[in-house]
C-alpha cells in the first residue's frame, strides 16, 4: 500500500507542463503505484499562477475518484487585523464536505503570524492536519520562519491538539545542524553531511504533534546528501514520516518519482527493513489521517 500526502491538481506554475487534470493525477498513480493520494488545494491564495486548484476544485476531483483521492481543503489568514476572518465556520465546512487536513498552506507570512495561529488553533479543534511548506523568500509562496525554526516550534508547542506536516525547503534544510542562511530557501538545495543539532530532529524528538512530507526536491535532498545519516534519520522517526510526490507535472513530463525510487532502492538492498517502509509508505499516512 502506498499512500501520497502531497499530490495537486490544475496549475502550480507559469509554464505549461506544470499543469495536471485529476485523470492526469490518476495516470501518475497507477504508474508509480501510487494507491490514495492526498489533494492539497492550492488556488484559494492570491499567488496569479496557481489555477484550477481551489478547494472546491479539489473537492471536485476527489468526488471522481473517491477511493483514490483524499481532499484538503484551504482558508488563507487574514493579513491584518482589520479584516476578521471566520477560519471555524469555514475549516468546519470544509471538513463535513470530506476534507481530511488543511493544506497546502503556503502563505507569504510569519509561521507564527497571529492570523496563522489561530489557524491552526481551529484546524487542531476540528483534527484536522496542517500541511505546510516553509520557504524563506519574502515576497513568495511559502510560510518564513528564522534558522533554527523558532516560530514553528512556539506553534506546535502552543497548539498541542494540533497535528503539523512540515514540507519545504526551508523546513528541510534544517535536518543538518550546519544549515547557512543562505542555503535555507532552496535552489541549491544544501548538500554535503548531515550534521548533529538540526533543528528538524530536534523538533520531532521533541514535539509528538510534528510530522515529516518527504516530498518534492527538498525532501529528496534531504534524504540522499548524506545516505547513512538519513537512514539512520528516517529510522529514528519511522512513525512521524509521510511519503509524498508534490508532483504537479503530467505522467509523460515527469515519468519517474525519485522518493519513489529512493524507497524502493532502501526496501530492495535490505537498508531498510519492511516494517519502516511500510509505517513511512503508508501507515502513518492512515493514522494520522483516519483512513
Ligand atoms: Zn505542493
Amino acid at each position: 500500500m502506498l499512500i501520497d500526502i502531497h499530490a495537486h491538481i490544475g496549475r502550480i506554475r507559469p509554464h505549461p507542463d506544470a499543469t495536471l487534470d485529476v485523470d492526469d493525477l490518476i495516470r501518475i498513480m497507477d504508474a508509480w503505484g501510487i494507491d490514495r493520494a492526498c489533494v492539497l488545494a492550492l488556488g484559494d491564495h492570491a499567488n496569479p499562477h496557481y489555477r484550477d486548484n481551489d478547494s472546491e476544485c479539489v473537492l471536485a476531483a476527489c468526488r471522481k475518484f473517491p477511493e483514490r483521492l483524499v481532499p484538503f481543503g484551504l482558508v488563507v489568514p487574514a493579513m491584518s487585523s482589520d479584516q476578521p476572518m471566520d477560519y471555524r465556520r469555514k475549516l468546519a465546512e470544509l471538513k463535513s464536505r470530506g476534507c481530511r487536513g488543511v493544506g497546502e498552506f503556503l502563505p507569504d507570512m510569519p509561521f507564527d503570524a497571529p492570523a496563522c495561529l489561530e489557524v491552526y488553533q481551529v484546524a487542531g479543534e476540528l483534527g484536522l492536519p496542517v500541511l505546510f511548506d516553509l520557504h524563506d523568500v519574502a515576497g513568495e509562496y511559502g510560510l518564513r520562519d528564522a534558522p533554527g525554526l523558532p516560530g514553528l516550534e512556539y506553534a506546535v508547542q502552543h497548539c498541542p491538539e494540533t497535528s503539523f506536516i512540515g514540507h519545504g525547503p526551508s523546513f528541510w534544510a534544517e535536518i543538518s545542524g550546519d544549515v547557512t542562511p543562505d542555503r535555507r530557501a532552496g535552489y541549491p538545495y544544501p548538500d554535503g553531511p548531515i550534521t548533529p543539532g538540526g533543528a528538524v530532529p530536534r523538533l520531532l524528538s521533541t514535539y509528538p504533534n510534528l510530522w515529516a512530507d518527504l516530498s518534492a526536491g527538498s525532501g529528496y535532498h534531504a534524504l540522499t546528501r548524506d545516505p547513512s545519516a538519513a537512514l539512520d534519520f528516517v529510522r529514528t522517526f519511522q512513525y512521524r514520516l509521510l511519503f509524498g510526490t508534490d508532483s504537479c507535472r503530467r505522467y509523460s513530463v515527469e515519468p519517474v518519482s525519485p522518493i519513489r525510487e529512493l524507497l524502493r532502492h532502501w526496501r530492495e538492498h535490505g537498508l531498510l527493513d519492511d516494517a519502516i517502509c511500510s509505517n513511512v509508505e503508508s501507515a502513518n499516512a492512515a493514522r494520522l489521517l483516519g483512513l
